[in-house]
């Protein structure tokens, strides 16, 4: 006989196929949202605002949104933490790390599944996580895969069975490709720039604790402020920095490897980036 208790189990069981990977959610957000600068807020509110709308929402069962932005920015960090604050009882990603090694067939049936599962829960969110390496896009002669693509945009754009809700966030570091490729109508995209000015700069070196001391941090941002670091010049609007936090994570972790010349190593580090 099959009671409560062997119900609960068999709950427990299918836990990590039909609802929410905390491990994954995390292991994408491995060094937490740091509100460096009012962007990262308003994306985080923006995304907010839409998961209330997936929520409530009697006319729009399927809402999707594109993430974009530089490499590196924090786009899947992003789409993650969003997702995983809308705290719906589904929640999945599908990520080119999860596919490495499987052909297009794999590919194609292991991102249905992810969708058919997400019918099966009232309020779901499905992250599609770059794009154009799902779909093995390669400059070089314009290359990619044509069935996994075709099977993206027909459910990225399908309605769920009736009475469940979908939100689904999907990211790219190449806008212009997706809207050639046929991704044309998200219903709300969303630009993650990367990090321009040395406050904000400033603002992530002292959340990593890369330097115990203040005044060292100081003096770190002085030196880039004198090498002109954050200056525009006229023919040039945009800032000389350009960086997106998951490389200035890395240089920071990089920098913090040896106890001496923290700050020059960070700053050489910087500069190099500014070709
Ligand atoms: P890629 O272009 O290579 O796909 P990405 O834009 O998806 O990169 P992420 O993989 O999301 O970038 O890397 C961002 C990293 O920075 C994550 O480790 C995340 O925890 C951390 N992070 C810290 N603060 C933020 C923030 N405000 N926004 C996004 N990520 C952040
Ligand atoms: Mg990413």
């Amino acid at each position: 006989r099959v009671n409560r208790g062997d119900f609960m189990l068999a709950l427990d069981e299918v836990h990590p196929a039909f609802g929410v990977s905390e491990e994954e959610l995390q292991s994408v957000i491995q060094n937490g949202i740091i509100r460096y600068d009012s962007s990262v807020d308003e994306l985080l509110r923006s995304g907010q605002l839409i998961v209330e709308q997936v929520r409530t929402s009697k006319r729009a069962p399927v809402v999707n949104v594109l993430l974009h932005g530089p490499p590196g920015s924090g786009k899947t960090a992003l789409a993650a933490a969003i997702a995983q604050a809308s705290q719906f009882p589904f929640i999945k990603l599908i990520t080119p790390d999860n596919m490495v090694g499987m052909g297009e067939l794999q590919k194609i049936s292991a991102i249905a599944k992810v969708f058919s599962d997400s019918y099966k829960s009232p309020l779901s969110v499905v992250v599609v996580d770059n794009i154009e390496r799902l779909i093995d896009w390669s400059p070089m002669g314009a290359r990619f895969s044509n069935p996994v693509l075709q099977a993206l945009l027909v459910l990225i754009g399908k309605r769920p069975p009736k009475d469940r809700r979908l939100l689904v966030i999907a990211t790219t570091s190449n806008r212009p490709i997706l809207t050639d490729l046929g991704f044309a109508d998200f219903n709300s995209v969303m630009r993650v720039p990367p990090i321009t000015s040395l406050p904000a700069l400033e603002y992530v070196i002292q959340e990593a604790d890369l330097f115990p001391v203040d005044e060292d941090r100081r003096d770190a941002i002085r030196m880039l402020r004198d090498a002109g670091f954050d200056k525009k010049s006229r023919d040039d609007p945009t800032s000389r920095l350009q960086i997106g936090i998951k490389k200035l994570l890395s240089i920071i972790e990089m920098a913090r490897q040896e106890p001496d010349g923290v700050a020059e190593r960070l700053v050489t580090a910087l500069m190099e980036l500014d070709l």
